[in-house]
């Protein structure tokens, strides 16, 4: 059989198992805050997850630091990113470094740099100490639940969506397939956080696509951190050749492939880095898994063996979610360009931060496709701008603004599109979020019309 064979699927009934004011499509990072935002302004809302678990890649793709949301001393990215980490650390499970430690200093740098609460961004050598917690993959998925079922949120996990229902030009619900058969969920208003913008795509809205190095994330136990780190520090010439052939062996981290967390003895391993795989392949995610498993088998061999810290080191899982950073992003009603986001440009519209920089609601809106926002890592950038501002703080800034932009469309009868936002920007602050609408010092102001 060739891949252009097709067969012809029989027409049928599915059944309609809810109907809510709030359809969030992805319960990750911007789908947790989408919908808690939506359920608080007081809508009814439905929360859909393909896996069994909230989080997406902060629990399942075990990615472990929340970064990207300070501008400097100034906290930029605030809401419920910061209710999160409180709740967090409420249970013990995610570290951030106190104010009084957040400078560039040869000590603090030795003290907190393997918690990866850095500013990676910054020239200054050693980079500065920032607002950034470090975090555990079961703390955000028991912090998510905690809000989702505080706010009343209807979450219905492993419900995989399959299909966008789309009527006169706006989309009216959702398909998904399930243990049970297809069922149908009907929204007034749609919000697609699945990360590969599969709503917006079904739903005929126009996308881009995009690709970067795909990571099969894993952790280690049984490792004496400290000892490791008094090797790094105390023993430098021989740390880096052995940092480096460890490198060499999984062949493809950041500066430091291994963190901390917050359990004794477990650190997590933001690599191996494979390019060229297409993150919504599953050909190429299967292929991701068996790679990134040899590497991960050879590289700790290697450390048993030659790091000190790493001698009783075991493999204590690979993250259940293959590391895919971008695919589909959405062509919306502004594309966010890489100058945009290097630039610090300030938008009058904008609706959410990351750290330096600023999105505006347009971005966060289809064309041709109406009662749909998006939010997350497939916003409207192109490719370059969206890897330099994809992080989880940010994600959960603009679903915080798409959840409380449908409350406002429906209060108002209008159309997503017709939304005030100025008062989006109002509610938004006086819930604790900061939308950006108040550029800060360094931020690109542009007089001219948009
Ligand atoms: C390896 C790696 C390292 C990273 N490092 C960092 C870091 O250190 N700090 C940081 O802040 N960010 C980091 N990022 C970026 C960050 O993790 C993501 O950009 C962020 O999680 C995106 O959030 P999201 O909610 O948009 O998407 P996701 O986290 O991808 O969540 C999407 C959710 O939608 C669900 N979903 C998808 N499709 C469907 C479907 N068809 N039906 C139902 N549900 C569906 C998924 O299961 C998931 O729960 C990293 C990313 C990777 C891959």
């Amino acid at each position: 059989m060739t891949n252009r064979d097709t067969i012809a699927e029989p027409a049928g009934q599915v059944p309609i198992v809810r109907r809510a004011d709030l359809v969030v499509v992805g319960g990750g990072p911007a789908g947790i805050a989408a919908a808690v935002a939506g359920a608080r302004s007081g809508l009814s809302v439905t929360l859909l997850e393909r896996y069994a678990y909230l989080g997406g890649l902060a629990s399942g793709g075990m990615v472990l630091v929340l970064d990207d949301m300070c501008n400097g001393p100034e906290i930029s990215v605030r809401g419920l990113c910061s209710e999160m980490v409180e709740r967090m650390e409420r249970i013990g499970l995610c570290v951030v470094p106190p104010e009084s430690e957040r400078r560039s200093d040869e000590a603090l740098w030795r003290k907190w740099s393997r918690w990866g609460v850095f500013d990676f961004h910054s020239h200054v050598k050693p980079q500065p100490i920032c607002y950034a917690a470090a975090f555990d993959p079961d703390g955000f998925k028991r912090a998510s639940n905690s809000m989702v079922g505080e706010a009343k949120v209807d979450l219905r996990l492993h419900s995989w969506f399959s299909r966008a229902i789309v009527e006169d030009g706006s989309i009216t619900g959702v398909v998904c397939e399930t243990k049970s058969g297809r069922q149908a969920i009907m929204g007034k208003i749609v919000v697609d956080a699945t990360g590969d913008l599969d709503v917006a795509a079904s739903a005929g809205a126009p996308f881009s696509h995009g690709s970067y190095i795909v990571t099969t994330v894993f952790r280690l136990g049984g490792v004496d951190a400290a000892a490791a780190e008094r090797f790094e520090y105390e023993e430098p010439g021989a740390f880096r050749a052995i940092d480096r052939e460890a490198k060499k062996i999984i062949g493809g981290s950041w500066d430091k492939w291994w963190l901390k967390t917050p359990l004794p003895g477990i650190v997590w391993c933001n690599c191996p880095h494979m390019t060229g795989l297409d993150g919504i392949d599953i050909e190429d995610l299967t292929s991701a898994d068996f790679q990134g498993r040899e590497r991960i088998a050879a590289l700790l061999a290697y450390v048993r063996e030659k790091l000190p810290g790493f001698e009783d080191a075991f493999v204590v899982d690979v993250a259940p979610q293959i590391g895919v950073r971008q695919t589909r992003l959405l062509d919306g009603v502004y594309v966010m360009t890489k100058d945009d986001v290097m630039g610090r440009r300030h938008f009058p519209d904008s609706v959410a931060r990351g750290r330096d920089y600023y999105t505006p609601y347009r971005a966060l809106l289809p064309r041709d496709v109406g009662r749909l926002l998006v939010a997350g890592r497939h916003y409207s950038a192109t490719p370059s701008a969206q890897r330099s501002s994809r992080e989880i703080p940010p994600c959960m800034a603009m679903g915080e603004a798409a959840g409380v932009a449908a409350a406002l469309a429906l209060e108002a009868q209008v159309a997503v599109d017709k939304i005030d936002v100025a008062r989006l920007q109002a509610r938004l602050r006086a819930q604790g979020a900061d939308p950006g609408d108040r550029p800060a010092a360094n931020a690109q102001i542009t007089i001219a019309a948009e």
